[in-house]
């Protein structure tokens, strides 16, 4: 008998080679493949008969192979198998390309069902490429009604996770429904076993959405349920009163070359009032690239160590570490701050290689205490090696809000137990408020929206391939003048996580073909931390003028003299992203650029990106590409990456409020029983748990 926990390669007909695939997934267990949730499903519950076809419909159709055969296309050498079908209304060709095989799988007579889009070419109508499968007597589960579909690893296909989910579809009764029955009741939920079932077996449209709605339901309930507990723990914490050292910052303000913003002001004032409070500050920072967030933590740090307490900046990468560690330096140092730079390694002996000695002191081989009163890093600055004597202040930056066990290493290592350290978050991501307000439920947010006046507007063009050429003798004519260039590649194979391959063959082109007498650079995902920092030097100092990188590095370098940021395959970028590749360019006092290199076959995508001509604050792109894309498409990343949302939409907002207000409940009931969620949930406590864990891996 099979159990929850029986390995997928202890089932029927699994291969050892398939087991292995699907373990790449990371799917081992029977459990696991229960909770590989369908992405989408294709409705092939219309079952037509071929008379009634018409051009662009999604249908089924069962019919008699008359003909079958394999072709070669003379032209573009593609091999093509062809056949015509047969029904009691009539006769319809059906294609398929460089599928030969299935020639092989089928044969005349057979009746089979088809699924797929009818199409017409000059000979008529035909079903291209559809899905198929013998039908017997019963039903087809591949090709017939409502079949959902997965995202797979190469080899295994959709037929064979569908074969094995039938397999074993009957133990999702074993499932632990861990949501408290009274929520399941008061919202009218299904059961989680039911909804499982109904995820990946569903007969209708409306059991889909029955399913979804539970399993929505669950992860939002556990966005938020998460928020408010950590907002009520924060309330029983106690953090440094922070008093406003008014002159200070006053003085920090004269000595810049411009004025702040009144956005600027106001963030400012917020994190000001928060620090005053004995309670830790949570608070989210949110503005567009380059609208002056990093100065506003400047001003919040300075005013940390003011009150005689260590502040720390932490950024994702070591490059932008580099970059802020600058900044500060300059800023601060001559307002008389130490300032401490700390990337890189997990032991003490390489950390100490990393830290200015007269910053850090090694007490033992254990640990290292950090001396300075600002210290800009990366994820180094919180484990348990590093320490600190007073950390009043942390910021983090492009993270959005910090973990759980991030939250406790600082309150081990801040040197300030029982208190706590106030914490920053700053984000570029355009969320609208209301959405924010939904969901970070254990954050106040602080919204910069505009951007320093006297910037210069980034000319912006979406190229068409015919205009490439010209689009080339304008960069030229940059570089001649002395300016430089970034190109961002996509990730085109999505198994080159990376971007190395992609950005290599771009990085070929440019150097030998297109500019073979300048000096074009390359950064890439595979390389070392060294390797990209040498990378980025060298063009800072102008040792090569065209930057080659692809999008999953963050280029967060301030370099002023780059004015052209070029985009290839820029259809594939949502314009929220689009919009802060382009604000690496226009820093300096030179006229920037923006290319956006868009393939011919991305007709729709073209006018989607023709709104970055026009439009150059991320807020307003990232609704166009609400309206364009969708939802779904907008918030993907942020959605599965960040919330780690699989089913549930960012923007259904009244499952969201359902969850918050359950959530609620469930906080209120522990404070008024004043006992903690595990003795009175445990069941919950435990899925609460384990959701954090998945969350972090991923
Ligand atoms: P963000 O962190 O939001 O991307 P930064 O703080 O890095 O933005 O600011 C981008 C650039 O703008 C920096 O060079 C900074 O010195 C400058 N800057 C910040 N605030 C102002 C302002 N009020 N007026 C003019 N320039 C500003
Ligand atoms: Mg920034």
């Amino acid at each position: 008998m099979h159990t929850l926990e029986t390995k997928i390669s202890a089932l029927d007909k699994v291969g050892l080679a398939t087991a292995r695939k699907l373990k790449i997934l990371g799917l081992d267990t029977v459990e696991d493949l229960l909770w590989h949730l369908p992405f989408r499903y294709e409705d092939y519950s219309a079952q037509a008969k071929i008379v009634d076809l018409v051009v662009g419909q999604t249908v089924n159709i069962v019919g008699q192979v008359e003909i079958l055969q394999n072709k070669k296309s003379p032209r573009r050498r593609l091999n093509i198998t062809e056949a015509l079908i047969s029904d009691e209304t009539g006769q319809l060709r059906v294609v398929w390309f460089n599928q030969p095989f299935i020639a092989r799988n089928l044969k005349v007579g057979d009746t089979v069902s088809f699924a797929g889009k009818v199409t017409e070419d000059y000979s008529g109508l035909q079903l291209s490429s559809p899905a198929y499968e013998k039908v017997y007597q019963g039903q087809g589960v591949n090709t017939q009604g409502i079949v959902p579909v997965y995202h797979l690893t190469n080899g295994v296909t959709e037929k064979q996770l569908r074969y094995l989910l039938k397999q074993v579809i009957g133990l999702t009764k074993e499932i632990v429904d861990w949501l408290p029955t009274e929520i399941v009741e008061r919202q009218k939920l299904l059961k989680l076993s039911d909804a499982l079932r109904l995820i990946h077996f569903p007969k209708t449209q409306a059991e889909i959405e029955l399913a979804k709605k539970r399993l929505g339901f669950d992860e939002l309930f556990l966005v938020q349920l998460r928020a408010q507990l950590i907002r009520e723990e924060l309330e029983h914490d106690e953090a440094p009163v922070i008093t406003f050292s008014e002159d200070k910052i006053k003085e920090l303000v004269k000595s810049l070359s411009f004025d702040l913003t009144k956005s600027q002001r106001q963030a400012t004032w917020e994190i000001i009032k928060d620090l005053e409070k004995p309670t830790p500050m949570a608070r989210l920072l949110e503005g567009d690239v380059g609208s002056g967030k990093t100065l506003v933590a400047m001003m919040a740090l300075y005013n940390a160590v003011q009150a005689g307490y260590q502040g720390a900046l932490m950024v994702p990468t070591a490059i932008l570490a580099n970059q802020h560690y600058a900044t500060a330096k300059k800023l601060l140092e001559p307002l008389g701050v130490n300032v401490g730079l700390m990337t890189g390694s997990k032991k003490v002996a390489s950390i100490k290689d990393k830290v200015e000695s007269k910053i850090a002191k090694k007490l033992d081989t254990n640990y290292i205490l950090l001396d300075t009163d600002v210290t800009i890093g990366t994820q180094a600055l919180i484990q348990p090696t590093v320490k600190f004597k007073k950390l009043g202040l942390v910021v983090i930056d492009e993270q959005h809000r910090f973990g759980v066990d991030q939250r406790k290493m600082l309150l081990a290592n801040s040197g300030l137990a029982p208190q706590v350290p106030h914490l920053l978050s700053m984000t570029a991501t355009p969320i609208p408020r209301s959405l924010a307000l939904a969901l970070y439920g254990d954050l106040d947010i602080s919204i910069i929206n505009e951007m320093p006046a006297n910037r210069k507007i980034i000319k912006t063009k979406v190229v068409t391939e015919f205009e490439r050429q010209k689009a080339y003798e304008f960069i030229r004519s940059q570089i001649r003048d002395g300016r430089q260039v970034f190109v961002i590649c996509p990730l085109v194979d999505p198994s080159d996580v990376s971007g190395a391959k992609s950005v290599k063959e771009e990085y070929e082109k440019l150097n030998n073909e297109i500019f073979p007498d300048l000096s074009v650079a390359l950064l890439h995902g595979k390389m070392k931390p060294k390797e990209k920092d040498a990378v980025m030097a060298s063009f800072v100092n102008k040792e090569s003028m065209i930057l080659v990188a692809t999008s999953v590095i963050e280029v967060g370098v301030d370099v002023p003299n780059a004015t052209i940021m070029m985009i290839e395959g820029a259809e594939r970028f949502g314009l929220a992203q689009l919009h802060q590749f382009r604000g690496r360019v226009g820093r300096g006092e030179h006229q920037s650029y923006c290319f956006l290199f868009a393939s011919e076959d991305a007709a729709g995508g073209v006018r989607r990106l023709k709104a970055m001509e026009d439009y150059h604050d991320g807020f307003t792109l990232s609704k166009i590409d609400l309206k364009f894309r969708g939802p779904g498409e907008v918030y993907g990343t942020l959605q599965k990456g960040f919330f780690n949302l699989k089913i549930a939409s960012l923007f259904d907002l009244p499952l969201m409020k359902s969850a918050k207000t359950e959530a609620e409940m469930i906080v209120q009931c522990m404070k008024n029983k004043d006992l903690g969620i595990d003795e009175l949930y445990p069941l919950l406590n435990n899925e609460l748990g384990s959701w954090e864990n998945r969350a972090h891996l991923e």
